[in-house]
């Protein structure tokens, strides 16, 4: 973990292959009832890992893990916890992004995006309002918690195009 474009960032401290794990996030369980009101985005340390559930602040550098429209990492859901993995090769001291947009769904905090990638959507939203394109890349990478995924294949359940994509896992959990 070090300072950065956006004040803390995690730095990968090895290469990293596809599908490597790079860390456990860690956090008490919190219900959506029991977030802060409002939640500002420099505050937001919570992790969506159910439709009513997220990860609260650990103190760990899993908190500090910054976004990007074109990440080198995503998450795993699984269960009360979640894992955050290499989507592309990471070479050592690049730093480390996921897509925060991947575990929103009905998310108490919606910001702007300055991420400052080429594919840069201006804004960090939910899932279901993403692009569709970017939504199957998501999707195809397994990395799509299945609170959204169940409600992204039933939006898209006419489109055969979209129900026929293979969705590979990249880990098995
Ligand atoms: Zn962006």
């Amino acid at each position: 973990m070090k300072q950065c474009f956006y004040g803390k960032g995690v730095f990968a401290g090895r290469g990293f292959r596809k599908g490597d794990k790079i860390l456990a996030f860690s956090g008490p369980v919190i219900h959506r009832s029991q977030l802060p009101i409002p939640i500002l985005p420099e505050n937001d340390y919570y992790l969506q890992i159910g439709e009513d559930f997220f990860l609260g602040p650990s103190g760990e550098p899993d908190d500090f893990v910054n976004h990007s429209c074109d990440p080198n990492a995503g998450v795993i859901v699984q269960f009360n916890s979640a894992i955050l993995l290499a989507i592309h090769p990471i070479k050592w001291g690049d730093e480390i992004f996921f897509d925060y947009s991947t575990t929103m769904d009905n998310a108490p905090c919606e910001i702007d995006c300055h991420c400052k990638s080429p594919s840069c959507r201006g804004r960090i939203e939910n899932f279901l309002l993403l692009p569709v394109p970017v939504q199957q890349k998501y999707v195809q990478l397994g990395i799509v918690p299945d609170y959204i995924l169940k409600k992204f294949l039933k939006k898209y359940a006419a489109s055969r195009r979209i129900i026929n994509t293979p969705i590979r896992r990249l880990i098995s959990c």
